[in-house]
């Protein structure tokens, strides 16, 4: 093998110490990437592979990308998942003798991706470190882009992981962790980064300090300890750890919340048509943000609950103070990740004026909030603080368009530092010196288009055209450059004047540059207090918002109780009727009182059985994050958990069967929820054969009414199941009718008590055209049926005696259209039966 030369022994060693990244190894105006990180680079970013030492034995693949593009393909790779290690020149090449210094200065990974733009500007972007102990689990997290640092302990693998699913956390940190978990992660395309290294206690001392237990301290420290290893800057912007309990929040695991499309659509995975996209009327992206966290994590706690309805309430009835304070609100900017950018050194001159134009909004918006004249409010106003110093020393020292770059000068304002002005009235003096020297030069040589010019390379020059050139006088003119039509020259009072000119420009940028740095430290200074201020401004734009849906969509407030008592009167979905129209929704009441647990649901296919369920599911989550409620009126009791099983979302992830997830889902539900849950159950047991399913179904209703009570949806086609009101006292049916007009039928989405009609699946043929030979042997088959089965549904304990069995097993009729069903011992099916159930693990 032929020797490596000493690039790629360089590039060799630092590749070795970031296996699993690009290592993207600057190369003058290049950042190149080699090996490996080639071949799989140049496909995924489209660039051409080519090789170095292209003759060689074994030549080295290699492709680039041009250092000034180089976010864009960063970007590209991070959105894949992937890590990026950028190795930078740490020396001037033309200053180094020999092999040029290179290090890695940052190591992007997904998790720690900042400086997020457009859609992605309204959601947070979370690095979660998580620990195991012994079945416990400890979980941090932050966004690097606004410091927000949070930690919290769960004592199942299930609660960890919906956790991580719900913070939408695309990179996990940790130390170790059983294989089986880090399979789980990685199927829900979860980064997962190693970190041994710990970082010194000291370092962490004031992130962990309100920090609850020891373990958290540690979880903490161990993320902190990879944010140092790969950002290797500085971290001023984290803010202190707070610790939560995820007991303090409405809990609703992952597959629920997709079900219920409280943040994304199933469909297109897009927010558009979600209750989050419905009640985002905010101003800014952090309340945007804020928004989603309090969906995320709705409240439990009534008083908490009663102050927001309070505020929104408040901003209902001051609808042009809500004016006024939402154009306010437009002009602040995102402060969280401007802070985020200043403690990370890459804020620039238009970052300081956006962030100046967002403090000079807070007088506005406080005295705004003063207006409102609402004792609630006071609190807001006294924590607004507007930065004046901040603001103020932004608008002394920065010009009002500056640049984008801080290096070139054109940033700070005249009259700001004397030294600066100085340096400003040379150049100025220089330029005026130069233009003077132009005239004197015509009138000296009588060349009247000779003109004193300037560029990078050659500095001032005088030009003089082909055709006048005899007219130069000798001896003077040092030939600088020659062009096709003109030469250009210097003299030696232009060179002298030249070196003081470009003297006073250097040290000018130089100097500007030093006072921005300098400004941007006294705004790092305070970053504690802009940090804040964003929290303070982003929960005004979050009750706004609310205030604002309310008013659009006819929301009103809902009434909170302990007491089970559910009654809401003509509630709607919103989002559905957001796209019907107010006019085209038909509302419907839910009324399930203290004594009332389940709620059966009947009626046919599209008739409105799951959008009246989830309408319910809707109203709970706005009722408990403090927004008002798309109803006549609503009284709701308090909600600790949410559980679904919703239509056939199939776990395309997992590669489980429908059914088995169906199973498991209502698993989930039944070994977790409380008497102060809401559970829907749409269609549970359809996923098997009919009396497989309706054997489940029922005895899971009966277990929802016997050891649970909580407030339990149940659709079913199973019309059997409807007589189970005889002997469950706490459920009732209810259905939703439908009817023929002219031959057409007719959904009336109207939710009316009792359970629906049988036949109305021969109806539906009817309407549909079927043969009529075909229609009539279905009705006689419907009353063969109806002859033949039990009147009442069969209590779960007959069901295990044989006697019933047997019955039951006969009248599975409806197989005969088309089979004689294979006749099976009795026991077989009785014990498959069992076993499903007890696979429940209930
Ligand atoms: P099911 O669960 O009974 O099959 P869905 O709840 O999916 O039915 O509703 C079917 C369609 O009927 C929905 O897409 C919606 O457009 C319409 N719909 C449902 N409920 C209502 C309602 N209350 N008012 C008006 N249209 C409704």
């Amino acid at each position: 093998m032929a020797k490596a030369t000493p690039m790629m022994e360089q590039y060799q060693k630092i590749k070795d110490q970031y296996p699993d990244a690009f290592l993207f190894y600057r190369l003058g105006d290049f950042y190149e990437l080699f090996n490996e990180d080639a071949i799989k680079g140049s496909q995924i970013l489209e660039l051409t592979l080519t090789s170095r030492s292209k003759n060689a034995d074994n030549p080295i693949p290699m492709c680039g990308v041009p250092h000034r593009a180089v976010d864009s393909y960063i970007d590209i790779l991070i959105d894949k998942g992937y890590k990026v290690a950028i190795c930078e020149q740490m020396e001037d090449p033309k200053l180094t003798k020999g092999m040029v210094k290179r290090e890695v200065t940052r190591l992007v990974t997904p998790g720690t991706q900042m400086d997020l733009g457009g859609e992605q500007s309204r959601q947070n972007n979370y690095l979660t470190a998580l620990i195991e102990r012994n079945g416990h689990f400890d979980l941090a997290y932050t966004d690097l882009s606004t410091g927000e640092l949070k930690t919290t302990s769960v004592d199942r693998w299930s609660m960890a992981l919906n956790e991580l699913v719900n913070l939408q956390t695309r990179e996990v940190v940790v130390n170790e962790l059983t294989e089986e978990y880090r399979q789980q992660l990685l199927r829900q395309n979860i980064l997962l980064s190693q970190q041994k290294q710990m970082a010194d206690q000291a370092e962490v001392t004031y992130l962990t300090q309100d920090v609850a237990t020891s373990e958290q301290k540690q979880v903490v420290t161990l993320l902190v300890s990879y944010l140092l290893t790969t950002q290797k800057r500085s971290l001023d912007h984290m803010q202190r750890a707070v610790s939560y309990q995820l007991d303090a929040y409405m809990k609703i695991d992952h597959h629920s919340k997709a079900n219920l499309e409280l943040m994304t659509n199933m469909r297109s995975g897009k927010r558009q048509g979600t209750l989050a996209w419905l009640m985002d009327e905010t101003k800014t992206a952090m309340g945007s943000r804020l928004l989603k966290q309090w969906l995320e994590r709705p409240l439990i706690d009534e008083q908490a609950i009663i102050e927001r309805q309070d505020k929104v309430q408040v901003f209902l009835d001051h609808y042009f103070e809500r004016q006024n304070l939402q154009t306010e609100l437009t002009k602040v900017y995102d402060l969280e990740r401007l802070a985020g950018r200043v403690a990370y050194g890459s804020v620039n001159g238009r970052d300081l004026i956006q962030l100046k134009a967002s403090l000079q909004q807070v007088p506005k918006i406080r005295y705004i909030l003063e207006e409102m004249d609402s004792p609630i409010f006071d609190q807001f106003v006294d924590r607004l603080d507007p930065l004046t110093d901040i603001a103020d020393a932004i608008e002394r020292a920065i010009k009002d368009e500056p640049p984008i770059s801080v290096t070139d000068g054109d940033l700070i304002k005249d009259g700001y530092h004397r030294q600066l002005d100085d340096y400003r009235d040379a150049m100025q003096n220089g330029k005026q010196w130069i233009a003077d020297l132009q005239a004197k030069e015509r009138n000296l040589t009588g060349i009247n288009n000779l003109k004193i010019g300037y560029n990078h390379v050659f500095g001032y020059y005088i030009e003089v055209t082909k055709a006048n050139l005899d007219k130069l006088p000798e001896g003077r003119y040092e030939r600088k450059q020659t062009l096709t039509n003109a030469e250009r020259f210097s003299t030696p009072e232009l060179k002298e004047r030249e070196a003081l000119i470009l003297e006073a420009q250097e040290k000018s940028t130089a100097l500007e540059y030093e006072l921005f740095v300098a400004l941007r430290d006294q705004v790092k200074a305070e970053i504690p207090r802009l940090q804040e201020l964003a929290k303070n401004l982003s929960e005004i734009d979050v009750l706004q918002s609310f205030a604002v849906v309310s008013e659009n969509y006819h929301f009103v407030r809902p009434t909170l109780n302990h007491d089970h008592d559910l009654e809401i009167i003509a509630g709607r979905h919103p989002v559905v009727e957001k796209f019907l129209g107010h006019q085209a929704y038909v509302p419907n009441d839910v009324l399930m009182d203290p004594e009332t647990a389940i709620l059966l649901i009947t009626g046919p296919n599209m008739s409105g059985k799951s959008t009246y369920m989830r309408q319910l599911a809707l109203i709970a989550v706005m009722t408990q994050v403090g927004c008002f409620v798309p109803a006549e009126s609503a009284r709701m009791p308090i909600f600790d958990q949410i559980f679904t099983r919703i239509g056939a979302a199939d776990d395309l992830v997992s590669g489980e069967s429908t059914f088995m997830v169906e199973m498991m889902e209502a698993n989930r539900a039944l070994s977790n929820a409380t008497s102060n849950s809401l559970i829907l159950f749409d269609e549970i047991g359809r996923g098997t054969a009919t009396y497989d399913g309706m054997a489940l179904a029922q005895s899971i209703i009966e277990y929802v009414h016997a050891h649970i009570g909580a407030k339990t949806l149940f659709s079913t086609h199973y019309h059997e199941l409807t007589s189970l009101d005889h002997e469950l006292t706490h459920l009732k049916n209810v259905h939703v009718g439908a009817t023929e007009e002219n031959g057409e039928l007719v959904f009336l989405h109207k939710v009316t008590d009792g359970p629906a009609d049988k036949s109305y699946g021969i109806h539906v043929a009817k309407l549909a055209g079927m043969p009529g030979d075909l229609l009539h042997r279905a009705n006689e088959i419907l009353s063969r049926l109806e002859g033949q089965a039990p009147e009442e549904a069969i209590p779960l304990s007959e069901v295990e005696s044989t006697s019933n069995v047997t019955k039951v097993k006969e009248a599975t009729g409806q197989l005969a259209l088309f089979d004689e069903p294979e006749s099976k011992p009795v026991a077989d099916q009785h014990e498959k039966l069992y076993q499903q159930i007890k696979s429940l693990n209930l």
